[in-house]
């Protein structure tokens, strides 16, 4: 049936071998509701708004829309380091959309039913986790920070058990691609061939890097080119304390985009061993381990494609190292560059580290929120009840800090500027996060979400209505958990 809301969707991933993936239909739900739409990115999608107003059955899997042959994918990963086969276990891929612009992104619905891949799970997903996942991905673009974007929640009208029933929804996902680390480590670990492994790599490449191409070595590029991603993306969560919670490798993309939103959370207070997530029992995942865990998610990657690199992999192993290296300093570049904008500082000097890591070991000492210890020396304005501004070291920092930037030739308001742009007003605090669900789950009431929304979607705009968004928690979110797969 053709349906006149311009779907104009590709199947791309099924050319690949079959192991990659299963052909499967979302499972029909009772009775769906839209319940939210993401209209700008339906737009940015080619999609006519009206028109999807009134297709909830597409965002619930009841129907397919014009052009979709879905499928889930298969995939590995290590799992807090332990390897296993995986897959999507309640997602599936209904194709590719190519935009107007001639993007290729991937739509999928999760939340969808069972896939061969679902082992003892149900295939489902509550309305509460859905609802948080939309926020968080939607609140990382508008950070500009690489992320899966979500384009619609719709309610089933089922409930899905958990410790107790809950409303199930299903959230469609838009990604560059849901290529993964744990993709890789599918095809060389887990049945495949190396034939098998290099369509995947040759997909990927074509798909997402088509400039390595005609290299020497374009599979030792790919590394190369994931390696650089990568040490971008996580530099720029540290930059804004985001911590993603579940940093296995079925979880990073080799888009570097960031995917999957169970646990993720923002950091308060600067410290770096914070976790949210409640099975991150050894804090694996902490926001001061994000850095070294993808550099150890990489040479995961770099292993299953060594073969490809040189058919000796001894051959290969020396040079998959370098990258790896090189990703320890490619990070640190990143971080250092990004965190230098963020006290206004333009122009390179090597001190610049001594200056930065006396700030944060103040704001870790005293407890200080990391977001808004920037936000104050972004509009130079300091509360008197925060114990760090209080502090005698903290004004001997600052004024370092001043006699830096006055080295520079820029004026106050140029570097005032380049702060705004770097540090943003607001993040999505847990506590206002969980205020927004509950309105919704609980009352039916989306006001509280779409408000939440709009201010997280400019968060550097610093406007009078991000004011109250900026508060702290009360505690800290000292007992604030996370979970995994609800
Ligand atoms: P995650 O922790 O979100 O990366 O999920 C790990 C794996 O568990 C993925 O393969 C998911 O598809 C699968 N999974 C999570 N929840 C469910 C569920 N309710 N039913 C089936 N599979 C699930
Ligand atoms: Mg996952
Ligand atoms: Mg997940």
């Amino acid at each position: 049936m053709t349906k006149h809301n311009e779907w104009n969707l590709d199947n791309s991933y099924q050319r690949l071998p079959g192991i990659f993936y299963s052909r499967v239909s979302p499972v029909a739900v009772k009775a769906p509701i839209l319940i939210k739409l993401n209209e700008s990115l339906a737009k940015e999608l080619g999609l006519d708004i009206e028109e999807l107003k009134k297709e909830p059955d597409i965002f619930a899997g009841n129907q397919l829309p014009e052009g979709s042959v879905p499928i889930a994918q298969a995939y590995a990963g290590h799992q807090f380091a332990n390897f296993t086969m995986l897959g999507d276990g309640r997602a599936v891929l209904l194709g590719e959309q190519i935009t107007p612009e001639g993007r290729r992104v991937d739509i999928q619905l999760k939340g969808s039913g069972r896939t061969p891949y679902s082992r003892g799970g149900d295939g489902r997903a509550a309305l509460g986790p859905m609802l948080r996942e939309y926020i968080m991905s939607e609140a990382m673009h508008g950070l500009n920070i690489p992320t899966n974007r979500s384009l619609a929640v719709a309610t089933t009208g089922e409930s899905v058990q958990r410790e107790i029933d809950f409303p199930g929804a299903i959230v469609t996902r838009v990604a560059s691609s849901h290529i993964r680390v744990g993709t890789f480590q599918f095809a060389r670990q887990w049945g495949g061939t190396v034939d098998d492994l290099r369509a995947l790599a040759d997909y990927t490449i074509d798909r997402h890097f088509p400039d390595i191409k005609e290299d020497d070595n374009p599979y030792l590029s790919l590394l190369k080119e994931v390696s650089k991603r990568q040490a971008a993306l996580i530099a720029k969560w540290q930059l804004v304390g985001f911590i993603h919670g579940v940093m296995n490798t079925d979880n990073m993309a080799i888009s570097g985009e960031t995917i999957d939103y169970g646990p993720c959370a923002f950091m308060n207070s600067y410290d770096k061993s914070t976790v949210f997530s409640s099975i991150d029992v050894q804090g694996r995942y902490a926001y001061g381990n994000q850095p070294d865990i993808g550099g150890w998610n990489l040479a995961r990657f770099a292993e299953s494609i060594l073969i490809l690199i040189n058919e000796d992999e001894q051959k290969a192993l020396p040079l998959a190292k370098e990258v790896i290296e090189e990703y320890v300093q490619l990070y640190d570049q990143n971080y250092l560059n990004g965190i230098r904008k963020k006290l206004g500082i333009v122009k390179e000097k090597e001190d610049d580290t001594v200056l930065i890591r006396r700030l944060l070991d103040l704001m870790e000492q005293h407890k200080a929120d990391f977001t808004n210890t920037f936000r104050a020396l972004t509009l130079d304005q300091f509360d008197d009840n925060i114990r760090l501004f209080q502090s005698k070291a903290f004004k001997e920092w600052y004024q370092q800090w001043q006699d830096r930037l006055d080295e520079q030739n820029e004026s106050k308001e140029q570097v005032q500027q380049l702060m705004r742009t770097h540090n943003p007003s607001i993040i999505p605090r847990n506590h206002r996060v969980e205020e927004a669900i509950e309105a919704a789950v609980s009352e039916a009431d989306y006001q509280v979400m779409d408000q939440l929304l709009s201010v997280l979607s400019n968060p550097y705009a610093y406007t009078a209505d991000q004011e109250p968004y900026t508060i702290e928690p009360p505690d800290s979110d000292d007992n604030y958990q996370t979970f995994c797969g609800t």
